[in-house]
């Protein structure tokens, strides 16, 4: 097995094989078993990672406990220096870093990952900026007492991220836990490990040994002993709701405190003033299509008032009829590939049961665009799903939309809440206050009003039901997560 020190050592036994961050070291797994990171646009392998068992787990959990104090001294500032000169590497990089997004997700490099890279730089930069803000508080207790507060980092932070969005959601949770004084062992996603692991190389050159640790493996082999390991101090999970359940649970064995950020089923609300070119363009993004419909905040169930359901259905679906599908490193593409074979075939299941439950397909299915493989679906959107539908209740995490007629603005708000999750909502309407009345009644964490973009560092984001557990993004929510206060009383 190799163990090499230098960060740019990525290639171990050939030119494919990744190994991971554990001390400052790039190193193999102890029993030197390897999982294949392939290319969903192409069906080819990119390369191998280390398929990390508990051995490895916890050598990674050693370093970033032996890491902590010295980390934990630094002045706020100091932390947040060096965050702000890894954004800056990453800002300088990003190309490079696109285009290993790109390749491993099968999201689009010109409409996906090139933004999705930019967005790891502007959160290192972020979090370095506001490193400061982890203040504390002094009580008026009068002349005899001094009472203050501090907020301290909770140690070893055990972050957990899926696929689809590997950079941002990785960035995030290094550039949260280490600006307020934590150190990380990140455990990457198996579909998706590579372009974290290419801003751990750059992370390295500047961070203290330890103090970041990035793992790859499975949920079993190594995700299981990340999250029940007893000197992680507190757990950052991102992903499905079935598996932040075993988070959850893991976590309760020691009292760790937990944030998940989980999967969502978000309604997305046209009213009548809304049948509109703007709106059209905004549902087609709130909805993800151009990364594959496959995100947490997928607006996939489509309420279109009755009187304008056929006309902003036709413009929906011209809208939809000029992206492009194909390989996702072709400039020309707007639309990528599925994440995997399995993904794939989970995507295709769902619509085939639609239709055989009497669903009509009206736009969709899949798709062959490039010749040499990959996995690829078109833009579908389904109608006359049942409320009580796998379709409507469960999340797809493709590009499916279910479209649903109403009327009834009362028996919408109804229909639009009757979810297991609440993570997004998104309403459409030139009304301020019908937009207001309906941002306020929605049970969801984050509602778009005329708008189907993506988080901004900054924003408090995060779920409500089983969408998750506590906000990320937003320097609250970071201060609220990643450290725990502490009261100071002196009798002077
Ligand atoms: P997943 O839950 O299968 O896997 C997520 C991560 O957990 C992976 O790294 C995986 O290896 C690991 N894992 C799997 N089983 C584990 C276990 N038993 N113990 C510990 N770790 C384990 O999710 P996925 O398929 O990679 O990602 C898609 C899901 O992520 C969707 O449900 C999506 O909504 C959700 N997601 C949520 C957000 C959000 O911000 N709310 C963002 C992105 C994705």
């Amino acid at each position: 097995m190799t163990n090499q020190t230098t960060a740019n050592a990525h290639a171990s036994k050939s030119s494919k094989d990744y190994p991971q961050l554990i001390d400052g070291k790039w190193v193999c797994a102890k029993n030197d078993s390897w999982i294949d990171v392939e290319n969903p646009g192409r069906g080819t392998i990119l390369g191998r990672v280390p398929d990390s068992r508990e051995e490895d787990v916890d050598s990674a959990v050693a370093a970033a406990k032996e890491a902590f104090d010295g980390w934990k001294r630094k002045a706020a500032r100091d932390r947040g220096r060096l965050l702000i000169q890894i954004g800056d590497v990453i800002a300088d990089r990003q190309e490079e870093l696109a285009r290993i997004i790109s390749s491993e997700t099968g999201n689009a490099l010109r409409t996906q990952a090139r933004g999705e890279a930019a967005s790891g730089a502007d959160i290192f930069r972020f979090y370095g900026e506001v490193a400061s803000q982890q203040k504390g508080d002094t009580l008026p207790f009068g002349d005899n007492l001094l009472s203050y507060t501090v907020r301290e980092p909770v140690g070893v932070v055990g972050g957990i991220v899926p696929w689809n969005a590997p950079v941002t959601l990785a960035t995030l949770k290094m550039a949260m836990a280490l600006s307020t004084g934590n150190t990380l062992v990140l455990k990457v996603a198996e579909l998706a490990p590579l372009a974290v692991l290419k801003v751990a190389e750059w992370a390295n050159e500047l961070l203290p040994a330890g103090v970041l640790n990035v793992i790859s493996g499975t949920g079993l082999g190594a995700g299981v002993p990340l999250a029940g390991h007893s000197d992680v101090a507190k757990l950052t999970f991102t992903g499905s709701t079935s598996v932040g359940k075993e988070i959850l649970s893991a976590a309760a064995s020691r009292v760790a405190p937990v944030s998940l950020e989980l999967g969502g089923k978000s309604p997305a609300i046209v009213f009548p003033d809304s049948d509109d070119a703007a709106t059209v363009s905004n549902v087609i993004s709130a909805m993800r299509f151009t990364r594959q419909g496959q995100s947490c905040t997928a607006g996939s169930r489509l309420f279109l008032h009755k009187s304008i359901y056929d006309s902003f259905l036709s413009k929906l679906t011209a809208e939809l009829d000029k992206l492009v599908i194909g390989d996702p490193l072709d400039e020309a593409t707007d639309i990528g590939a599925i994440a995997s074979q399995k993904q794939y075939n989970t995507v295709l299941e769902y619509i085939n049961d639609a239709s055989t439950e009497g669903a009509t397909i009206i736009t969709g299915g899949p798709d062959k665009p490039v010749e040499s493989g990959g996995y690829y679906v078109a833009p579908t959107i389904i109608a006359g799903a049942e409320a009580d539908s796998k379709l409507c209740r469960e999340e797809v995490f493709g590009p499916v939309l279910a479209v649903i007629p109403w009327e009834d603005e009362e028996e919408l708000l109804k229909q639009a809440n009757d979810s297991s999750y609440g993570l997004a909502g998104y309403v459409f309407t030139k009304d301020i206050s019908t937009a207001i009345r309906f941002a306020n009644d929605l049970e969801v964490g984050w509602v778009q009003v005329n708008r189907g973009g993506g988080q901004l560092p900054g924003m408090s984001y995060g779920g409500n039901k089983q969408s998750g557990l506590g906000r990320e993004y937003s320097v609250e929510g970071a201060l609220e997560s990643f450290t725990t206060v502490k009261n100071i009383t002196v009798a002077i």
